[in-house]
């Protein structure tokens, strides 16, 4: 429950560094306003592939009018794109609990990737040496300004996109050398045993 509530704060922040983007200067791009303004259906391609930027405000009302429904909430109409990234991560708890989790996780961080591939924001990225807990590749990274390390899920790089806590993180370093300095200490005593007996 929490790794999946973790995966929802960086699709929040997308959203509010594409409305920065805005203010730096990048007004007339038709792209980026599709993003920015309530939307229809993100644009498919023949073969389904989404081709067009999906708007940031329609996904983010389409699931909290969906949360508000299942919860028999009052869905928060005037909320702005800020409010509504906050309204859904009260309910996140609750909607990780729902059959839809992972598809609702998956347009949120879309959102996330279309934006900075749109406006890239200047970002500090510092790469982790330590293996994900996960998924085992040593693909963490650590962005400036986020709370959680990321494991770099882009294709090219072949993470598992989950996200940790940088405690979590260094427990299971922590964890992996003692069972590397374990692993060691028995290889000592083996060649040790095989000493004594020749
Ligand atoms: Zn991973």
């Amino acid at each position: 429950m929490r790794w999946l509530e973790q995966h929802k704060a960086p699709g929040q922040g997308g959203g509010e560094k594409v409305s920065g983007s805005r203010e730096a200067g990048t007004p007339t791009r038709l792209d980026v306003l599709a993003m920015l303004h309530d939307g229809a259906a993100p644009i498919h391609g023949d073969d389904d592939d989404q081709i067009g930027p999906p708007s940031i405000p329609s996904t983010l009302k389409n699931w909290a009018w969906l949360i508000s429904e299942h919860r028999g909430l009052v869905y928060p109409e005037r909320s702005d794109v800020a409010e509504l990234a906050h309204w859904l991560l009260l309910h996140v708890d609750w909607a990780t609990s729902r059959p839809w989790i992972d598809d609702m996780l998956g347009e949120i961080g879309a959102l996330r990737r279309w934006a900075h591939s749109l406006a890239p924001w200047a970002v500090h990225v510092q790469e982790l040496v330590g293996p994900c807990p996960y998924c085992d590749m040593r693909t963490l990274i650590r962005v400036s300004g986020e709370r959680y390390i990321e494991c770099d899920g882009r294709e090219e790089v072949g993470g598992c996109g989950g996200l940790w806590t940088y405690e979590a993180y260094e427990d299971h370093v922590a964890a992996l050398v003692k069972a590397d300095k374990r692993r060691k200490t028995r290889k000592v005593e083996a060649k040790t045993k095989r000493g004594m007996a020749s």
